[in-house]
């Protein structure tokens, strides 16, 4: 009897497919299921961290529906780098945007007609122009791809006006499941991509935006240049991005690194066309090793070995930041973030806000630049920072991948310092009738002699020169911790002087004990050269073979005037680097080597690797560990850590979220994130205790149909006027609240 075996289904045949076209084992989180979805006929929307892998949800599943995927996206200057990634693989893609001439836009339509493709990318206002509508019903279109999706939404990083014509198409192709993908994860964002692109309900897959392979590390902005120079030399083959505030400053800088001997090229809006296409290439192409761009490089860029991130100036909000570090480390290797951060750059974002008319404008604006004021200042953990910022929690007490995790700062006793500060504070207030700025008070306790204090006779101050066994940029820095504390306050006035907030003078009445975190003193203690901190996703391999295969691929890609990425990512040349394939068999073994690339390339590269072994001994490695699945949205943990604990401790014996604050040398923010951890894990606690009725309502208001953890949006729909440590907790009680009255 002969027994009969059922064809796969189309989601079925993914997992084979994905080893034998794109030379993958298994799926990326989340990738399977979003596929599955898009197979089932329905409507799904993507929203993952770069480097998540997006593409492969759409190009995977476009090989076995019958008919067309047409793929909506923004950049055509890289449109053909994905067709070239997809060729290479052996995958039947084409692209049609203004960069082809008549005769060859009309042989691709012409190969279109006759169904020769998978894959058709298109930028979207080509999409509903002239007859292209009427050719595109022609081509049999099995699902439309709509990547970079978050263009649509005005409130987006990346506004598009085209993309706003995709609303159409929903009409024209009523029967054609949509996919729509995008790293912002913003809410706001998120309904204006459903209502825009008319959605069916959709199935939302949202996965964690922690970034594990990402290290992140702050330091004082000294001499920015060499800074750079030097973080760049102790790298010699990654390539990186400096994001830099100006246009201007990213062309001195990028001429000063190519003095210093590095292929440097700059990157802005306001560059001619030619030449700003031109260095892109050369970075994607490995030609140059550093770009310094304004924000307005990075998006959709496919490099996927862009080995760390520097922010030369200040960022002006959080989301911005998360963006341009998420570019680093897409292929999963580890990399680094590096902040060079002054207190100069915050005073200069101030003076732009200044010219922002719309008062309700410049209110979110100037929160948006404390809270990145806060993350470098901030002395807890900068992933956790970052990942609360976006409403997840990051449950571990250490992250082993940021500066504050690897190099705790020490504490130490600073109960004399402060009270000296404090009431040099008022002394001066007390004497002259006005506040001064910090740098005078700083003065004043270093025992200074600068115009001011002899004109206000600041020398006769009690306090005058009480701190001169320090520099006077410690009595600043301390200035800025009793600032961070909620001691001393600063006026809003322009001037920022300085008086004794209501706790700081409390403080130095009771007599109170302080105790601080040391802050980071000088540039000379934070080398920024010092190595790669993020260790998660790193493949051992032998490091020198590793380059000779760098070298080969460069001379492959050359050959086909394509990046080196297109041929195998570093991850791919890793792995072969550890693991010396000698034949086809161990080639295909390889992450990254499917059968086209095999038969393309197998050839010299396996050669390269016999000559290698006949010359070099083969180094052994351990073996790799899996990559943890991350949850699908990280939960708190059922204990609370250590810090956590404290804080509770002392919020139970009464002292107020201030108060705790400013006694273990913590943000509010932070105290209001260990609270409402201890929420999350069961504890009973009061919410009326942390906002009044009225906040209450306001809250209760703002989140009214509001979905999904970011808190970004209903912040800006208060107007900044409620903190995001108390709207945290705010939804913390309410799902707990939820959770308790669902019956188990
Ligand atoms: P995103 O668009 O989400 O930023 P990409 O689609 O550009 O990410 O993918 C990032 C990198 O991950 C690419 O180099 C891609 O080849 C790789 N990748 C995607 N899926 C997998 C997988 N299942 N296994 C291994 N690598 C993958
Ligand atoms: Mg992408
Ligand atoms: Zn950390």
């Amino acid at each position: 009897m002969k027994a009969i075996v059922p064809p796969l289904s189309p989601a079925a045949q993914l997992p084979s497919l994905l080893k034998q076209v794109f030379g993958y084992d298994s799926f990326r989180p989340l990738q399977q299921e979003i596929m599955a979805a898009t197979l089932d006929g329905l409507d799904t929307v993507a929203i993952l961290p770069t480097g998540a892998g997006k593409s492969l949800c759409y190009q995977l599943p476009a090989l076995v529906r019958d008919g067309l995927t047409v793929v909506v996206s923004p950049l055509i200057a890289l449109m053909k780098d994905q067709v070239d990634q997809l060729r290479a693989a052996g995958v039947a893609a084409t692209y049609l945007n203004s960069t082809l001439d008549g005769t060859e836009q009309r042989a691709r339509q012409t190969d279109l007609d006759e169904g020769k493709y998978r894959l058709l990318y298109v930028a979207p206002e080509r999409l509903l122009a002239g007859d292209f509508p009427k050719k595109l019903a022609g081509w049999k279109v099995a699902a439309i791809a709509v990547d970079e999706a978050h263009c649509i939404s005005e409130w987006g990083h990346d506004f598009r006006p085209e993309y706003r014509q995709l609303a159409t198409l929903r009409e024209r192709f009523p029967g054609v499941p949509f996919i729509a993908l995008t790293a912002t994860a913003t809410p706001r964002v998120r309904e204006d991509i459903l209502s825009q692109l008319r959605l069916r309900e959709p199935r939302i897959f949202i996965s964690s935006f922690n970034r594990p392979n990402l290290s992140y590390r702050v330091i004082p902005k000294g001499k920015p240049i060499r800074q750079v120079w030097e973080f760049v030399s102790a790298r010699p083959h990654d390539a990186g991005i400096v994001y830099c505030q100006s246009r201007k400053s990213t062309e001195s800088l990028a001429a000063a690194l190519r003095a210093e001997g590095l292929s440097a090229v700059a990157y802005h809006a306001g560059m001619d066309a030619n030449e700003r296409s031109k260095n892109q290439d050369a970075f994607l192409r490995d030609e140059a090793r550093v770009v310094c761009a304004t924000v307005a490089f990075g998006m959709g860029i496919n490099k996927s070995n862009v080995r760390w991130v520097i922010h030369a100036d200040l960022p002006k909000n959080v989301e911005g930041y998360y963006q341009e570090t998420g570019r680093a480390g897409r292929d999963g290797l580890p990399a680094d973030c590096l902040l060079l951060y002054s207190r100069g750059d915050v005073m200069k974002q101030l003076k732009f806000l200044d010219e922002i008319s719309d008062e309700q404008a410049r209110a979110i604006a100037r929160s948006q630049l404390d809270q990145m004021t806060e993350y470098a200042e901030d002395e807890g953990c900068r992933r956790a920072y970052l990942l609360g910022y976006f409403g997840d929690v990051w449950p571990h007490d250490n992250c082993g991948g940021c500066d504050a995790c690897l190099s705790p700062r020490e504490t130490y006793d600073a109960t004399v310092e402060c009270r000296k500060f404090l009431s040099c504070v008022f002394r001066i207030r007390q004497l002259s009738g006005f506040t001064t700025g910090l740098q005078h008070v700083a003065d004043v306790l270093a025992g200074g002699n600068t115009e001011k204090i002899r004109r206000w006779k600041h020398e006769t101050l009690s306090t005058y020169g009480i701190g001169r066994d320090k520099p006077r940029t410690d009595w600043v820095a301390l200035g800025r911790q009793l600032l961070r504390m909620g001691l001393l306050q600063q006026s809003q006035d322009g001037f920022s002087t300085l008086s004794l907030a209501h706790e700081g003078l409390a403080a130095l009445k009771d007599g109170r004990d302080f105790t601080l975190t040391r802050p980071p003193v000088s540039v000379r203690d934070n080398p920024v050269s010092a190595t790669a901190v993020a260790k998660a996703g790193a493949i051992p391999c032998d490091e020198a073979l590793f380059a000779a295969l760098r070298a080969l691929r460069k001379e492959l890609a050359d050959a086909r005037d394509v990046p080196s990425y297109v041929v195998f990512s570093d991850v791919t040349l890793r792995h072969m680097a550890r693991s010396y394939p000698v034949d086809d068999a161990a080639l295909l073994q390889i992450p990254g080597v499917g059968d086209k690339k095999l038969a393309d390339f197998g050839q010299p590269i396996l050669q390269a690797i016999a000559a290698w072994l006949a010359d070099h001994a083969r180094q052994s490695f351990p073996a790799l560990r899996p990559a943890a699945a991350p949850a699908r949205k990280m939960q708190a943990e059922g204990a609370l850590n250590g810090t956590a604990l404290a804080t509770l401790e002392r919020f139970r014996a009464g002292i107020s979220i201030d108060g705790i604050a400013s006694e273990r040398g913590l943000t509010v923010t932070t105290i209001e994130g260990h609270l409402a951890r201890a929420v999350e894990s069961g504890e009973k606690l009061d919410g009326r205790s942390f906002y009044t009725s009225r906040e209450e309502q306001e809250m209760r208001g703002a989140f009214a149909g509001h979905e999904g953890p970011a808190l970004l949006p209903i912040y800006e729909k208060l107007g900044g006027r409620i903190s995001y440590g108390k709207l945290r907790l705010f939804l913390t009680f309410e799902t707990a609240g939820k959770s308790a009255a669902t019956p188990a």
